[in-house]
């Protein structure tokens, strides 16, 4: 942390990034650290692949984030935020990670440990929470625009503090970040108060598709894009869904399969997939989903695959046998 927080200080061009498909912790984790490094007279680029969901547009300052690295620029430092590769940055991933200094700050337990310099804390609830800790460490305020990121970025992350990922900071900073001015009720009417009809339809159709496994501890949900097409919904409106098939009593693992749009080339039934895993603390998705090629956390993974959704759902519910042997590791 203190040869990162000398080089945050010696050096001037820096781009900031955050995995594609932003949770509220890449965008809270992306502004907070980005803010303030414009607040130390930094020249600074926050960049996210994709469009920034509407639920977190609301985020002050948000409309700071690029979806373009401008090609011209180039940057001392690489900040590579809430990623457990670099690949999760997108189709920058190879650029970004030639970058002259890389710096990788996150808390997935897969994490690869990519980068020159790294502060990973598997124990901190979000990278919000690591972000907060260096933004104690710089010459900078934290206003109420980067506490609402800092905030949001732990509320979401911490499910609003019902994950076993919850820890005692998450509420500590959390409370000085209202000191510092965040509107709680705000912020949560914001993030889960306002859903679109066509939300509530997809999550119609998603309870619809429920599947349990034989001995009642794997539930699995589907989702297609025609799904999508027909509740007029997009990706980022599935976030959240999947804690509906976690909740069942005696479930283990909760699965949802999305399929993705990007299905082109693909033949003979084949599709690009993505699933989500959740679990209940006594089965360690992160390693499930590393199997896969994926990653995540002890409690919440995913990974994205090329299959048929028959062969995949098989696949997914022949896990279901296998608990007893997979054990948390935390
Ligand atoms: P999700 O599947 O998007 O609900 O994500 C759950 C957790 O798994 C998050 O912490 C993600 O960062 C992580 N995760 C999801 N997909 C991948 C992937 N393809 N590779 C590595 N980690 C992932
Ligand atoms: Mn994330
Ligand atoms: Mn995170």
């Amino acid at each position: 942390m203190k040869k990162i927080i000398e080089k945050l200080k010696q050096k001037h061009r820096f781009l900031v990034v955050s995995h594609t498909h932003p949770d509220g912790d890449a965008v809270g984790a992306l502004l907070a650290m980005g803010l303030a490094l414009k607040a130390m007279g930094k020249d600074v680029q926050l960049y996210n692949e994709s469009v920034i969901p509407a639920v977190y547009r609301f985020l002050p300052s948000m409309a700071v984030i690029q979806q373009k690295v401008t090609p011209e620029s180039t940057f001392d430092v690489a900040i590579v935020l809430d990623c457990g590769d670099i690949e999760r940055v997108g189709t920058l991933a190879q650029t970004i990670g030639q970058m002259p200094l890389v710096i990788n700050i996150d808390h997935h337990v897969t994490n690869t440990r990519f980068g020159h310099m790294q502060l990973i804390d598997v124990d901190a609830c979000a990278t919000s929470e690591i972000i907060f800790r260096l933004l104690k460490a710089l010459p900078v305020q934290i206003d109420q625009t980067i506490a609402t990121a800092i905030y949001t970025g732990i509320l979401t992350d911490t499910g609003s503090f019902r994950f076993s990922n919850t820890n005692r900071s998450a509420f500590a900073i959390c409370a000085e970040m209202i000191d510092n001015g965040v509107d709680a009720y705000a912020v949560a009417q914001r993030v889960y108060g306002t859903y679109s009809l066509g939300r509530i339809k997809l999550l119609n159709l998603a309870l619809d598709s429920l599947e349990i496994s034989s001995n009642g501890r794997l539930s699995m949900m589907t989702l297609t894009q025609r799904m999508l097409r027909e509740t007029r919904t997009q990706a980022e409106d599935i976030d959240g869904i999947i804690n509906y098939a976690r909740r069942i009593q005696d479930v283990r693992v909760a699965a949802l399969i999305h399929e993705l749009c990007l299905n082109g080339g693909v033949s003979r039934g084949r599709r690009h997939f993505h699933v989500s895993l959740r679990s209940d603390g006594s089965v360690d998705v992160a390693a499930i989903a590393a199997r896969f090629g994926g990653g995540g956390h002890a409690g919440a993974s995913g990974f994205t695959i090329e299959s048929t959704l028959t062969e995949l759902k098989a696949q997914l519910m022949a896990l279901a046998d296998t608990f007893d042997g997979v054990c948390a590791q935390s």
